[in-house]
């Protein structure tokens, strides 16, 4: 199956929104096993919304609106499509009864032009809008599918999820179960991933693998389709573990955890604390760790390190060190880390240190970056990069490196 989403709505072609709905439903199709060929973005205009509707015939199966399905007169997606359809509209009763109800549960006057918002292609299956008021419509004619959601990610998220997708799966009327698991890695780019599994992608179909990258990371998302729930949960479990045995080292977690939550997990479970210092990130790496629920336990305070004189003072980093190393070094990483950690009396130190750009620093280029991981009872480690990112990127990928670095030490002091 493959499928073509057509996003209406003039504010989209004047740039005044971003269409995250396509990004969402091609991610959401991904996991369906469902190709989508085609984005296409059209203004309020019935001609053109009809001319983008024979393009998207000649060449996709399914096609999702989304947009245009609200109540003023430049909503018009429904109309146009019942109109290239030869459709009728019809007042759809159940959607006017919660329309009718939402009016008088906010105690606002409902108007002629809402009554607009039931009304529902003639032949199509209804996707209840739990969020707001436009019912969503699934149509098949000919050979094609017709979905329409409306506009408001709000609203058309849930709809697709708890409703859309079911219509969508080519076994929908059956009681196929879709599971699906997304694998997080980090520490290896999207190609050399793709490269490792190439051959797992190309014998896909059931389960799918669809690889997703971003913010430094790659995804995984593994979708199963059958009947019995538990079995699609193993047909994952078997995919997993061949993946896993090629590119395992870099996987680190599943489903919506972050590569902190996953640390701060940790640190609870060994019942370790942690400092940092942090003069390249200015506290983005405290900053993130206080934002996990919990994180008290394992973390009670860091420094903000900017200046030589705030390293040196507070940080007692040697003068020596600055003179003839200076702060973007690895020795400053060290000493930084240590006595981060004697200072605060917390079994982990972690220090950041580096050229964030845009201008290089004591004669470093821009994207140098060195890592201190000091933790108690083991030899402190520094890690250098060079990252080719903005500053802000530069800043955000070092956090998640000093991350990546730190969980695998003490996964390695795990099994020494
Ligand atoms: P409404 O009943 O709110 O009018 P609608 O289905 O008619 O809903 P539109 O009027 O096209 O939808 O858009 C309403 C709002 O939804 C937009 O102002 C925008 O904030 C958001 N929206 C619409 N399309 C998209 C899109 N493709 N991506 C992200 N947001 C969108």
């Amino acid at each position: 199956m493959n499928a073509e989403i057509i996003a209406v709505g003039s504010e989209l072609l004047l740039g005044q929104i971003v269409n995250t709905n396509a990004r969402f439903l091609s991610q959401q199709l991904a996991g369906l096993g469902v190709d989508v060929y085609f984005h296409t973005v059209v203004g309020d205009n019935p001609d053109r919304l009809k001319k983008a509707i024979e393009i998207a015939e000649k060449r996709s199966q399914i096609i999702i609106f989304t947009g245009g399905l609200g109540p003023t007169k430049d909503d018009l997606t429904k109309e146009t499509i019942a109109r290239h359809l030869g459709k009728e509209l019809a007042m759809d009763e159940t959607a006017l009864a919660s329309i009718e109800d939402y009016f008088k549960r906010t105690n606002r006057v409902m108007t002629e032009n809402n009554r607009k918002q039931a009304l529902v292609l003639a032949g199509s299956h209804i996707l209840p809008n739990d969020h707001g008021m436009a019912p969503g419509m699934v149509l098949e004619q000919g050979a094609h599918i017709y979905m329409l959601l409306p506009g408001p990610p709000k609203e058309m998220e849930p709809m697709f999820l708890h409703y859309g997708r079911k219509a969508l799966s080519p076994d929908g009327d059956s009681n196929e179960k879709i599971v699906s698991r997304v694998l997080r890695f980090f520490g290896i780019g999207e190609a050399a991933l793709e490269t490792e599994i190439l051959d797992l992608i190309d014998a896909q179909s059931n389960p799918t693998i669809a690889p997703l990258a971003g913010d430094g990371e790659v995804t995984l998302r593994l979708t199963a389709k059958h009947v019995d729930e538990t079995v699609a949960g193993s047909m994952l479990d078997d995919v997993e573990r061949k993946i896993n045995q090629r590119v395992g080292e870099f996987l680190y977690g599943y489903d919506n955890t972050s590569l902190l939550n996953e640390l701060t997990k940790m640190l609870k479970e060994k019942k370790l604390t942690i400092t940092a210092a942090e003069s390249l990130t200015g506290g983005m790496f405290q900053k993130e760790i206080t934002s996990v629920s919990g994180a008290s336990s394992v973390f009670n305070g860091g420094v903000v390190c900017y200046s030589n004189e705030v390293k040196h003072q507070v940080l007692r980093v040697s003068a020596e060190t600055l003179d003839k190393f200076g702060a973007v070094s690895e020795q400053c990483a060290l000493e930084l880390a240590e006595n981060a950690a004697s200072i605060f009396g917390a079994d982990i130190g972690i220090s950041f240190t580096g050229v964030a750009g845009p201008d290089e620093l004591e004669g470093k280029p821009v994207g140098t970056v060195y890592i201190g991981i000091a933790i108690k009872g083991m030899p402190t480690a520094v890690e250098k990069l060079v990252l080719a990112g903005t500053r802000e990127a530069n800043r955000v990928r070092a956090v998640k490196y000093g991350c990546y670095y730190l969980i695998k030490k003490l996964k390695e002091s795990q099994n020494a």
